[in-house]
């Protein structure tokens, strides 16, 4: 299926999908179940309390058949009507595609402009929404870690932003590949709808999408006017109470998840966090020692979860080619990179170091970034790896 003719396992260290532990395969290995049946329904409350202290919230938790771009666009129809303007930053390449989302939607989004380096500057959200005595405003829309970049967002800035404007617009966070990495609050936070999907944080394949969603919320869907029918929160919720959904959930995935939430519960949240930063800092040290440039300028912004790499400039001023590296590493290597996207395609790679991850796949995998930059002659300093080595030994 795959053409792959290597021996040992494929390094899958693109920042989502991440790799699937063996133990959530297993359980997505077992026979679908009736799902109107009463075991369903045990699976389905157990699911459903599980997920909430991974988002931080007491509130309900909205689990979709859907990839990251539907959870997306079900927070956009349950709480906004046509014409609506929207707050969103441009962070990268995510929040471009969800911003061309809000317009095919027929909101009106107001792009404040970024350089695809840094997060959201909660200053000027202030300086927008004070500016909006009218309230026309409807929502504000970021995202919490930008996986085209590396870069993560303050919510708790953006959040106090909005309150020191005093404007009642709702917050909306696109944490798809933050959730089950990075710690997230969304109702410390005072989030309103928090998006996610299933194939990073949370260890799952692709195929899940989740809302998270606040009180304020649940009230804006019922004056929402956009058309929405599967993405309809309200029927979801009332089926929820009894561990089913209106339409068939997606069963074997759930089996995943709730093995997935186990595992994280098992190592407890906080400690999953704290992986997440000391594999992202022994990343950093390596690309450092290589003497490459880290794409986020902002240190307070680094992203736990991957970290975007800049190809050095050859004497004419080109990029080195990012994605001739990555083909030399998948090929000699059986390692897949993050691409460039978008503007960043060429001269910037990306690796990621989330989910199911531990010391020894993260040398692994620096050991590949480091032998394919040799390989490729990419022009570096040897000791990427050490550096790593020498942080993971006494962090
Ligand atoms: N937002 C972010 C931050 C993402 O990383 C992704 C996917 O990688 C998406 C949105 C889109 O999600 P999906 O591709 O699952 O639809």
């Amino acid at each position: 299926l795959l053409n792959r003719t290597g021996q040992g396992r494929h390094f899958l260290q693109i920042p989502g999908p991440s790799n699937t532990p063996d133990r959530v395969l297993r359980a997505i290995d077992f026979p679908t179940i009736d799902h109107r049946g009463p075991e369903f329904a045990n699976l389905g409350l157990r699911i459903l309390q599980a997920i909430k202290p991974v988002f931080g919230t007491t509130n309900p938790v909205i689990i979709y058949p859907g990839s990251g771009t539907g959870a997306w666009e079900a927070a956009m129809v349950n709480t906004l009507s046509p014409g609506d303007r929207v707050l969103m930053v441009e962070t990268g390449q995510f929040a471009t595609q969800w911003k061309n989302l809000a317009q095919k939607l027929q909101l009106q989004p107001e792009f404040i402009s970024g350089d695809w380096r840094t997060g959201v500057n909660p200053a000027d959200i202030h300086a927008r929404l004070a500016a909006d005595p009218e309230r026309e405003i409807k929502a504000v829309c970021v995202v919490h870690n930008e996986t085209s970049t590396g870069v993560t967002s303050d919510i708790a800035s953006v959040r106090a932003a909005m309150d020191a404007a005093k404007h009642p617009a709702l917050l909306m966070v696109d944490t798809i590949s933050g959730i089950g990495s990075i710690a997230y609050a969304h109702d410390q936070w005072g989030v309103d709808v928090t998006i996610a999907g299933s194939q990073k944080g949370l260890m799952l394949p692709p195929g899940l999408g989740f809302n998270a969603i606040s009180d304020k919320a649940i009230e804006a869907s019922k004056h929402a006017k956009l058309p929405n029918a599967y993405w309809r929160w309200d029927e979801i919720i009332a089926a929820n109470r009894n561990g089913y959904w209106p339409t068939t959930p997606a069963t074997n995935l759930l089996y995943g998840l709730a093995e997935a939430l186990d595992m994280l519960h098992e190592e407890g949240l906080h400690n999953v966090f704290e992986r997440h930063q000391r594999h992202a800092q022994a990343t950093r040290l390596a690309v450092q020692a290589w003497g490459l440039e880290i794409l986020c300028t902002n240190p307070d912004q680094y992203s736990p979860v991957l970290t975007a790499v800049v190809m050095p400039k050859r004497a004419d001023g080109t990029y080195y080619d990012a994605d001739a590296f990555r083909k030399l590493v998948l090929g000699r290597y059986n390692m897949s990179l993050g691409t460039g996207l978008n503007k960043l395609q060429g001269w910037v790679f990306r690796i990621g170091h989330l989910g199911h991850f531990n010391d020894l796949m993260l040398i692994g995998t620096l050991g590949g970034v480091e032998m394919g930059l040799a390989a490729a002659g990419v022009p570096h300093q040897r000791g990427g790896v050490q550096a790593a080595i020498d942080y993971l030994a006494k962090s």
